[in-house]
Protein backbone atom coordinates (compact mmCIF):
# COMPACT_ATOMS: atom_id res chain seq x y z
CA UNK A 1 0.00 0.00 0.00
CA UNK A 2 2.97 2.40 1.04
CA UNK A 3 4.67 1.39 -2.26
CA UNK A 4 2.84 2.99 -4.77
CA UNK A 5 3.62 0.38 -7.63
CA UNK A 6 2.03 -2.16 -6.15
CA UNK A 7 -1.35 -2.88 -7.58
CA UNK A 8 -4.36 -1.89 -5.60
CA UNK A 9 -5.42 -4.28 -2.71
CA UNK A 10 -8.49 -6.35 -2.44
CA UNK A 11 -10.41 -6.22 1.04
CA UNK A 12 -10.61 -9.18 3.39
CA UNK A 13 -13.32 -10.04 5.11
CA UNK A 14 -13.67 -13.23 7.96
CA UNK A 15 -15.43 -14.20 10.96
CA UNK A 16 -12.39 -13.63 13.26
CA UNK A 17 -13.92 -15.34 16.58
CA UNK A 18 -13.95 -19.16 17.02
CA UNK A 19 -16.34 -21.20 14.94
CA UNK A 20 -19.60 -22.40 17.01
CA UNK A 21 -22.22 -19.85 18.85
CA UNK A 22 -21.01 -17.65 21.76
CA UNK A 23 -21.93 -14.45 23.80
CA UNK A 24 -20.21 -12.51 20.94
CA UNK A 25 -18.97 -12.95 17.46
CA UNK A 26 -16.84 -10.29 15.27
CA UNK A 27 -16.44 -9.94 11.90
CA UNK A 28 -13.15 -8.27 10.60
CA UNK A 29 -12.28 -6.22 7.43
CA UNK A 30 -9.27 -5.14 6.43
CA UNK A 31 -8.21 -3.46 3.44
CA UNK A 32 -8.77 -0.02 1.69
CA UNK A 33 -12.62 -0.61 1.43
CA UNK A 34 -12.78 -2.20 4.74
CA UNK A 35 -14.01 1.37 6.70
CA UNK A 36 -16.19 2.31 3.41
CA UNK A 37 -18.33 -1.33 3.72
CA UNK A 38 -18.64 -1.15 7.24
CA UNK A 39 -20.18 2.33 7.15
CA UNK A 40 -22.47 1.08 4.18
CA UNK A 41 -23.30 -1.91 6.37
CA UNK A 42 -23.97 0.59 9.62
CA UNK A 43 -25.62 3.06 7.24
CA UNK A 44 -23.89 5.75 9.71
CA UNK A 45 -20.20 7.12 9.66
CA UNK A 46 -18.12 5.25 11.83
CA UNK A 47 -14.98 7.31 13.90
CA UNK A 48 -11.89 5.86 14.18
CA UNK A 49 -11.16 3.84 17.58
CA UNK A 50 -14.62 4.66 19.03
CA UNK A 51 -17.08 1.67 19.70
CA UNK A 52 -20.48 2.56 17.76
CA UNK A 53 -23.22 1.61 18.35
CA UNK A 54 -24.61 0.14 15.01
CA UNK A 55 -27.63 -1.94 13.48
CA UNK A 56 -26.02 -4.21 10.59
CA UNK A 57 -27.95 -4.42 7.73
CA UNK A 58 -27.55 -6.26 4.35
CA UNK A 59 -26.81 -5.11 0.68
CA UNK A 60 -30.45 -4.50 0.40
CA UNK A 61 -30.58 -2.86 3.70
CA UNK A 62 -32.30 -5.70 5.39
CA UNK A 63 -31.89 -5.70 9.36
CA UNK A 64 -29.23 -8.64 10.14
CA UNK A 65 -28.05 -7.77 13.71
CA UNK A 66 -27.03 -5.11 15.90
CA UNK A 67 -23.74 -4.53 17.45
CA UNK A 68 -20.83 -2.67 18.07
CA UNK A 69 -18.11 -1.40 15.35
CA UNK A 70 -14.98 -0.46 15.85
CA UNK A 71 -12.56 0.97 12.95
CA UNK A 72 -8.84 1.54 12.80
CA UNK A 73 -7.29 3.78 10.18
CA UNK A 74 -3.87 2.64 8.38
CA UNK A 75 -1.30 2.35 9.56
CA UNK A 76 -2.48 2.12 13.31
CA UNK A 77 -4.44 -1.50 12.90
CA UNK A 78 -3.27 -4.67 13.09
CA UNK A 79 -3.19 -5.49 9.56
CA UNK A 80 -1.41 -1.94 8.93
CA UNK A 81 -4.37 -1.70 6.35
CA UNK A 82 -7.90 -0.15 7.31
CA UNK A 83 -9.85 -2.40 9.42
CA UNK A 84 -13.09 -2.83 10.45
CA UNK A 85 -14.42 -4.75 13.02
CA UNK A 86 -18.39 -5.67 13.53
CA UNK A 87 -19.06 -7.32 16.94
CA UNK A 88 -22.24 -8.86 16.65
CA UNK A 89 -24.57 -11.85 18.41
CA UNK A 90 -22.16 -14.80 18.31
CA UNK A 91 -24.68 -16.39 15.89
CA UNK A 92 -22.84 -18.47 13.48
CA UNK A 93 -25.97 -17.85 11.13
CA UNK A 94 -25.32 -14.09 11.45
CA UNK A 95 -22.02 -13.79 11.11
CA UNK A 96 -22.55 -15.77 8.14
CA UNK A 97 -24.71 -13.27 6.53
CA UNK A 98 -22.71 -10.28 8.10
CA UNK A 99 -19.62 -11.67 5.88
CA UNK A 100 -21.85 -12.42 2.95
CA UNK A 101 -23.43 -8.74 2.93
CA UNK A 102 -19.26 -7.35 3.50
CA UNK A 103 -18.94 -9.38 0.10
CA UNK A 104 -21.77 -7.82 -1.60
CA UNK A 105 -20.47 -4.62 -1.04
CA UNK A 106 -17.28 -5.90 -2.70
CA UNK A 107 -15.04 -7.30 -0.05
CA UNK A 108 -13.53 -10.95 -0.30
CA UNK A 109 -13.51 -13.86 1.67
CA UNK A 110 -10.26 -14.59 3.20
CA UNK A 111 -8.04 -17.38 3.02
CA UNK A 112 -6.45 -18.60 5.76
CA UNK A 113 -3.24 -16.50 7.80
CA UNK A 114 -4.66 -13.63 5.34
CA UNK A 115 -5.14 -10.93 7.98
CA UNK A 116 -1.74 -12.25 9.74
CA UNK A 117 -0.02 -12.26 6.21
CA UNK A 118 -1.16 -8.98 5.82
CA UNK A 119 0.14 -7.68 9.00
CA UNK A 120 4.02 -9.28 7.97
CA UNK A 121 3.38 -7.78 4.58
CA UNK A 122 3.47 -4.28 6.39
CA UNK A 123 5.75 -4.89 9.06
CA UNK A 124 3.38 -5.29 11.62
CA UNK A 125 5.18 -8.78 12.63
CA UNK A 126 7.73 -10.54 11.44
CA UNK A 127 7.24 -14.40 10.54
CA UNK A 128 8.57 -15.60 14.18
CA UNK A 129 5.56 -13.13 15.70
CA UNK A 130 2.85 -14.48 13.33
CA UNK A 131 3.52 -17.58 13.97
CA UNK A 132 4.07 -17.00 17.36
CA UNK A 133 0.34 -15.43 17.31
CA UNK A 134 -0.77 -18.91 15.69
CA UNK A 135 0.98 -20.73 18.63
CA UNK A 136 -0.68 -18.60 21.36
CA UNK A 137 -3.94 -18.97 20.17
CA UNK A 138 -3.32 -22.62 19.93
CA UNK A 139 -1.39 -23.12 23.18
CA UNK A 140 -1.92 -26.51 25.08
CA UNK A 141 -0.42 -25.12 28.59
CA UNK A 142 -0.19 -22.13 30.72
CA UNK A 143 3.90 -22.30 30.10
CA UNK A 144 3.33 -22.66 26.28
CA UNK A 145 1.00 -19.66 26.21
CA UNK A 146 3.47 -17.35 28.43
CA UNK A 147 6.75 -18.53 25.45
CA UNK A 148 4.14 -17.94 22.81
CA UNK A 149 3.32 -14.27 23.94
CA UNK A 150 7.04 -13.70 24.69
CA UNK A 151 7.62 -14.09 20.74
CA UNK A 152 4.84 -12.44 19.94
CA UNK A 153 6.12 -9.09 21.76
CA UNK A 154 9.22 -9.86 19.68
CA UNK A 155 11.53 -11.39 22.58
CA UNK A 156 12.89 -14.59 20.28
CA UNK A 157 12.72 -12.13 16.83
CA UNK A 158 15.45 -9.51 18.32
CA UNK A 159 17.50 -12.16 19.78
CA UNK A 160 17.77 -13.40 16.28
CA UNK A 161 18.19 -10.23 14.53
CA UNK A 162 21.32 -9.44 17.54
CA UNK A 163 23.00 -12.79 16.20
CA UNK A 164 22.25 -11.81 12.46
CA UNK A 165 23.69 -7.94 13.39
CA UNK A 166 27.14 -9.61 15.03
CA UNK A 167 27.37 -12.10 12.15
CA UNK A 168 27.46 -8.88 9.58
CA UNK A 169 29.64 -6.86 11.67
CA UNK A 170 31.90 -10.32 11.99
CA UNK A 171 31.40 -10.73 7.96
CA UNK A 172 32.72 -7.24 7.71
CA UNK A 173 36.28 -7.88 9.13
CA UNK A 174 36.55 -11.63 7.77
CA UNK A 175 36.44 -9.50 4.50
CA UNK A 176 38.48 -7.21 5.37
CA UNK A 177 41.26 -10.17 6.54
CA UNK A 178 40.93 -11.21 3.21
CA UNK A 179 41.73 -7.84 2.22
CA UNK A 180 45.22 -7.97 4.26
CA UNK A 181 45.62 -12.01 3.68
CA UNK A 182 49.55 -11.23 2.94
CA UNK A 183 50.05 -9.20 6.21
CA UNK A 184 52.18 -10.18 9.11
CA UNK A 185 48.79 -9.24 11.27
CA UNK A 186 46.75 -12.00 9.81
CA UNK A 187 47.39 -14.49 12.46
CA UNK A 188 46.93 -11.92 15.19
CA UNK A 189 43.59 -10.73 13.37
CA UNK A 190 42.14 -14.27 12.54
CA UNK A 191 42.94 -15.28 16.11
CA UNK A 192 40.60 -12.13 17.10
CA UNK A 193 37.80 -13.37 14.47
CA UNK A 194 37.90 -16.99 16.14
CA UNK A 195 37.51 -15.37 19.89
CA UNK A 196 34.44 -13.19 18.02
CA UNK A 197 33.13 -16.21 16.57
CA UNK A 198 33.40 -18.22 19.47
CA UNK A 199 31.12 -16.00 21.73
CA UNK A 200 28.20 -15.88 18.88
CA UNK A 201 28.50 -19.54 18.86
CA UNK A 202 27.98 -19.80 22.73
CA UNK A 203 24.83 -17.30 22.08
CA UNK A 204 23.74 -19.20 19.52
CA UNK A 205 23.41 -22.32 21.45
CA UNK A 206 21.99 -20.17 24.46
CA UNK A 207 19.23 -19.27 22.31
CA UNK A 208 18.43 -22.60 20.17
CA UNK A 209 17.89 -24.26 23.66
CA UNK A 210 15.59 -21.87 24.64
CA UNK A 211 13.66 -22.12 21.15
CA UNK A 212 14.14 -26.04 21.49
CA UNK A 213 12.07 -25.80 25.06
CA UNK A 214 9.26 -24.11 23.67
CA UNK A 215 9.23 -26.51 20.76
CA UNK A 216 8.67 -28.90 23.22
CA UNK A 217 6.15 -26.71 25.17
CA UNK A 218 4.13 -26.05 22.05
CA UNK A 219 3.98 -29.69 21.17
CA UNK A 220 3.27 -31.22 24.44
CA UNK A 221 4.66 -33.77 26.50
CA UNK A 222 5.31 -36.70 24.31
CA UNK A 223 4.34 -40.38 26.63
CA UNK A 224 4.45 -43.34 25.35
CA UNK A 225 2.63 -46.48 26.71
CA UNK A 226 4.44 -49.61 26.41
CA UNK A 227 4.87 -52.76 28.27
CA UNK A 228 3.93 -56.66 27.43
CA UNK A 229 1.09 -57.85 25.40
CA UNK A 230 -2.30 -57.90 27.04
CA UNK A 231 -1.00 -55.99 30.36
CA UNK A 232 -3.89 -53.76 29.59
CA UNK A 233 -2.09 -50.94 27.31
CA UNK A 234 -5.17 -50.12 24.91
CA UNK A 235 -7.36 -50.31 27.85
CA UNK A 236 -5.38 -47.37 29.75
CA UNK A 237 -5.27 -45.07 26.62
CA UNK A 238 -8.91 -45.52 26.16
CA UNK A 239 -9.25 -44.83 30.09
CA UNK A 240 -6.94 -42.05 29.62
CA UNK A 241 -8.39 -40.59 26.58
CA UNK A 242 -12.23 -40.97 28.01
CA UNK A 243 -12.05 -40.01 31.22
CA UNK A 244 -13.68 -36.78 32.51
CA UNK A 245 -9.99 -34.79 32.89
CA UNK A 246 -8.27 -36.04 29.99
CA UNK A 247 -10.74 -34.38 27.47
CA UNK A 248 -9.84 -36.37 23.69
CA UNK A 249 -8.50 -33.01 21.13
CA UNK A 250 -7.43 -34.83 18.52
CA UNK A 251 -6.64 -38.26 17.09
CA UNK A 252 -3.82 -37.72 15.02
CA UNK A 253 -4.18 -41.06 13.33
CA UNK A 254 -3.94 -44.72 13.57
CA UNK A 255 -1.35 -46.92 11.70
CA UNK A 256 -1.32 -51.14 11.86
CA UNK A 257 0.72 -50.80 15.07
CA UNK A 258 0.40 -47.36 16.83
CA UNK A 259 -2.06 -45.39 18.43
CA UNK A 260 -1.99 -41.77 18.79
CA UNK A 261 -3.70 -39.59 21.04
CA UNK A 262 -3.61 -35.82 22.26
CA UNK A 263 -5.12 -35.95 25.66
CA UNK A 264 -4.91 -33.22 27.88
CA UNK A 265 -4.39 -34.53 32.20
CA UNK A 266 -4.79 -31.47 34.10
CA UNK A 267 -3.72 -28.07 31.96
CA UNK A 268 -1.05 -30.51 30.34
CA UNK A 269 -1.26 -31.61 26.86
CA UNK A 270 -0.22 -35.22 26.25
CA UNK A 271 0.55 -37.01 22.88
CA UNK A 272 -0.16 -40.88 23.76
CA UNK A 273 1.46 -43.40 21.97
CA UNK A 274 0.12 -47.34 22.38
CA UNK A 275 3.57 -49.72 21.36
CA UNK A 276 1.43 -52.53 20.79
CA UNK A 277 3.83 -54.01 18.40
CA UNK A 278 6.77 -53.49 20.42
CA UNK A 279 7.91 -57.07 21.13
CA UNK A 280 10.12 -59.07 19.65
CA UNK A 281 9.71 -61.54 16.14
CA UNK A 282 11.38 -62.44 13.31
CA UNK A 283 7.54 -61.92 11.25
CA UNK A 284 8.57 -58.78 8.84
CA UNK A 285 5.94 -56.45 9.74
CA UNK A 286 6.52 -56.53 13.41
CA UNK A 287 10.13 -56.04 13.20
CA UNK A 288 8.66 -52.17 11.35
CA UNK A 289 6.24 -52.37 14.43
CA UNK A 290 9.21 -52.73 16.67
CA UNK A 291 11.44 -50.31 14.97
CA UNK A 292 8.26 -47.26 14.97
CA UNK A 293 8.15 -47.90 18.47
CA UNK A 294 11.37 -47.67 19.66
CA UNK A 295 11.57 -44.71 17.79
CA UNK A 296 8.86 -43.00 19.59
CA UNK A 297 10.36 -44.03 22.71
CA UNK A 298 13.77 -42.31 21.33
CA UNK A 299 11.75 -39.24 21.36
CA UNK A 300 9.87 -39.66 24.35
CA UNK A 301 9.74 -37.92 27.51
CA UNK A 302 7.60 -39.82 29.64
CA UNK A 303 7.21 -43.75 29.79
CA UNK A 304 4.17 -45.55 30.77
CA UNK A 305 5.39 -49.04 31.58
CA UNK A 306 2.25 -50.88 31.90
CA UNK A 307 2.50 -54.53 33.38
CA UNK A 308 0.15 -56.94 34.55
CA UNK A 309 0.05 -56.89 38.50
CA UNK A 310 0.81 -60.83 38.52
CA UNK A 311 3.73 -60.44 36.24
CA UNK A 312 5.57 -57.98 37.58
CA UNK A 313 9.04 -58.92 36.87
CA UNK A 314 7.90 -58.77 33.14
CA UNK A 315 10.02 -54.86 34.02
CA UNK A 316 13.36 -56.21 32.98
CA UNK A 317 12.74 -56.94 29.17
CA UNK A 318 11.84 -53.38 28.77
CA UNK A 319 14.73 -51.87 31.19
CA UNK A 320 17.26 -51.73 28.37
CA UNK A 321 14.99 -49.53 26.11
CA UNK A 322 13.81 -47.33 28.95
CA UNK A 323 17.18 -46.16 29.76
CA UNK A 324 17.43 -43.40 27.63
CA UNK A 325 13.89 -42.26 28.18
CA UNK A 326 13.94 -39.12 31.08
CA UNK A 327 10.41 -39.87 33.24
CA UNK A 328 8.82 -43.70 34.06
CA UNK A 329 6.00 -44.28 35.89
CA UNK A 330 5.36 -48.30 36.15
CA UNK A 331 1.39 -49.35 36.53
CA UNK A 332 0.78 -52.85 37.75
CA UNK A 333 -2.44 -53.39 36.27
CA UNK A 334 -5.48 -55.44 36.99
CA UNK A 335 -5.36 -54.91 40.77
CA UNK A 336 -9.46 -55.98 40.52
CA UNK A 337 -8.02 -59.48 39.87
CA UNK A 338 -8.45 -61.82 43.13
CA UNK A 339 -5.01 -63.27 42.99
CA UNK A 340 -3.60 -59.63 43.35
CA UNK A 341 -5.62 -57.53 45.88
CA UNK A 342 -2.93 -58.44 48.52
CA UNK A 343 -0.13 -57.90 46.93
CA UNK A 344 1.96 -54.84 48.88
CA UNK A 345 1.94 -51.76 46.99
CA UNK A 346 5.87 -49.65 47.00
CA UNK A 347 6.02 -45.83 46.15
CA UNK A 348 7.71 -45.88 42.84
CA UNK A 349 4.59 -48.24 41.23
CA UNK A 350 1.63 -47.10 40.86
CA UNK A 351 -0.99 -50.18 41.48
CA UNK A 352 -4.65 -49.53 39.28
CA UNK A 353 -7.36 -51.78 37.56
CA UNK A 354 -8.63 -49.91 34.37
CA UNK A 355 -11.18 -52.36 34.25
CA UNK A 356 -12.96 -50.47 37.69
CA UNK A 357 -11.03 -47.31 37.48
CA UNK A 358 -9.51 -47.76 41.19
CA UNK A 359 -5.82 -45.97 41.34
CA UNK A 360 -6.53 -44.07 37.84
CA UNK A 361 -6.98 -40.73 39.50
CA UNK A 362 -3.44 -41.09 41.47
CA UNK A 363 -1.94 -42.15 37.86
CA UNK A 364 -3.69 -38.50 35.93
CA UNK A 365 -2.24 -36.83 39.12
CA UNK A 366 1.63 -38.54 38.19
CA UNK A 367 1.38 -37.79 34.98
CA UNK A 368 0.66 -34.22 34.90
CA UNK A 369 2.94 -34.11 38.35
CA UNK A 370 5.70 -35.12 35.45
CA UNK A 371 4.84 -32.86 32.75
CA UNK A 372 4.88 -29.70 35.20
CA UNK A 373 7.77 -30.54 36.05
CA UNK A 374 9.62 -31.04 32.35
CA UNK A 375 7.16 -27.77 31.25
CA UNK A 376 8.98 -26.00 34.06
CA UNK A 377 11.86 -26.93 32.90
CA UNK A 378 10.86 -24.91 29.61
CA UNK A 379 10.23 -21.35 31.61
CA UNK A 380 11.99 -18.75 30.00
CA UNK A 381 11.45 -20.56 26.51
CA UNK A 382 10.34 -18.96 23.77
CA UNK A 383 7.46 -20.48 21.42
CA UNK A 384 9.59 -21.75 18.66
CA UNK A 385 8.74 -24.27 15.39
CA UNK A 386 10.52 -27.43 14.16
CA UNK A 387 11.35 -24.85 11.52
CA UNK A 388 12.91 -22.45 13.25
CA UNK A 389 14.90 -24.83 15.37
CA UNK A 390 16.04 -26.53 12.19
CA UNK A 391 17.47 -22.66 11.01
CA UNK A 392 19.17 -22.05 14.37
CA UNK A 393 20.98 -25.74 13.63
CA UNK A 394 21.32 -24.67 10.46
CA UNK A 395 23.10 -21.47 11.18
CA UNK A 396 25.40 -23.15 14.18
CA UNK A 397 26.42 -25.65 11.53
CA UNK A 398 27.76 -22.71 9.07
CA UNK A 399 29.39 -21.71 12.13
CA UNK A 400 31.26 -24.56 13.04
CA UNK A 401 32.44 -24.93 9.77
CA UNK A 402 33.52 -21.01 9.60
CA UNK A 403 35.50 -21.33 13.06
CA UNK A 404 37.26 -24.32 10.53
CA UNK A 405 38.06 -22.30 8.12
CA UNK A 406 39.25 -19.53 10.09
CA UNK A 407 41.53 -22.10 11.93
CA UNK A 408 42.66 -23.67 8.53
CA UNK A 409 43.61 -19.85 7.45
CA UNK A 410 40.97 -19.54 4.37
CA UNK A 411 39.23 -16.59 5.22
CA UNK A 412 36.96 -16.19 2.60
CA UNK A 413 35.93 -19.63 2.90
CA UNK A 414 34.79 -18.24 6.41
CA UNK A 415 32.98 -15.13 5.06
CA UNK A 416 31.16 -17.14 2.65
CA UNK A 417 30.10 -20.02 5.46
CA UNK A 418 29.09 -16.57 7.66
CA UNK A 419 27.11 -15.32 5.33
CA UNK A 420 25.25 -18.65 4.74
CA UNK A 421 24.90 -18.49 8.56
CA UNK A 422 23.58 -15.18 8.13
CA UNK A 423 21.13 -15.75 5.41
CA UNK A 424 20.05 -18.80 7.52
CA UNK A 425 18.80 -16.58 10.29
CA UNK A 426 16.98 -14.47 8.10
CA UNK A 427 14.60 -17.43 7.06
CA UNK A 428 13.21 -17.41 11.01
CA UNK A 429 11.84 -13.93 10.74
CA UNK A 430 10.75 -14.16 7.10
CA UNK A 431 13.81 -11.71 5.62
CA UNK A 432 14.83 -14.14 3.58
CA UNK A 433 11.99 -16.36 2.57
CA UNK A 434 10.79 -16.95 -0.86
CA UNK A 435 7.55 -15.94 -1.07
CA UNK A 436 6.12 -19.52 -1.74
CA UNK A 437 7.50 -20.61 1.02
CA UNK A 438 5.86 -17.81 3.15
CA UNK A 439 2.34 -18.57 1.91
CA UNK A 440 2.69 -22.03 2.34
CA UNK A 441 3.37 -21.08 5.73
CA UNK A 442 0.56 -18.63 6.20
CA UNK A 443 -2.12 -20.89 4.93
CA UNK A 444 -1.09 -23.46 7.79
CA UNK A 445 -3.13 -20.63 9.64
CA UNK A 446 -6.43 -20.94 10.51
CA UNK A 447 -9.18 -18.18 8.12
CA UNK A 448 -9.70 -14.94 10.29
CA UNK A 449 -6.47 -15.32 11.84
P1 LIG B 1 -2.66 -54.64 25.59
O1 LIG B 1 -2.33 -55.80 24.72
O2 LIG B 1 -1.58 -54.37 26.57
O3 LIG B 1 -3.04 -53.41 24.83
O4 LIG B 1 -3.90 -55.06 26.50
P2 LIG B 1 -5.44 -54.74 26.32
O5 LIG B 1 -5.75 -53.36 26.73
O6 LIG B 1 -5.90 -55.18 24.98
O7 LIG B 1 -6.04 -55.69 27.43
C1 LIG B 1 -5.79 -57.10 27.44
C2 LIG B 1 -6.89 -57.78 28.21
O8 LIG B 1 -6.82 -57.42 29.59
C3 LIG B 1 -8.27 -57.38 27.75
O9 LIG B 1 -9.09 -58.54 27.75
C4 LIG B 1 -8.74 -56.40 28.80
O10 LIG B 1 -10.13 -56.39 28.93
C5 LIG B 1 -8.06 -56.91 30.03
N1 LIG B 1 -7.85 -55.87 31.01
C6 LIG B 1 -7.34 -54.63 30.81
N2 LIG B 1 -7.29 -53.97 31.98
C7 LIG B 1 -7.79 -54.79 32.93
C8 LIG B 1 -8.01 -54.66 34.36
O11 LIG B 1 -7.75 -53.63 35.00
N3 LIG B 1 -8.50 -55.74 34.98
C9 LIG B 1 -8.83 -56.89 34.37
N4 LIG B 1 -9.32 -57.88 35.06
N5 LIG B 1 -8.64 -57.03 33.03
C10 LIG B 1 -8.13 -56.00 32.33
Amino acid sequence: MSDPASPPRDTLVAIATAQGAGGVGIVRLSGPRAIGIAEAMCEQALPVREAKYARFRDAEGGLIDDGIALVFRAPASFTGEDVAELQAHGSPVLLRQLVDAAIAHGARQAGPGEFSARAFEHGKLDLAQAEALADLIAAGSAQAARAARRSLDGAFSREVEAIAARLMALRVQAEAAIDFVDEPLETLSEARLGATLAGIRDDLARLRARAEAGQRLRDGLHAVIIGPPNAGKSSLLNALARSERAIVTDIAGTTRDLLRETVRVGDVELMLVDTAGLRESGDAIEQEGIRRAEAELARADLALVVLDAREPGALAAFEARLAAVPHRLVIHNKTDLPEVTDMPASADVLRVSVRDGTGLSALEAAIAAVARGDLAAGEGAFSARARQVSALGACADWLTGAADELRAGRPELAAEALRLAQEGLGEITGRTLPDELLGAIFSTFCIGK
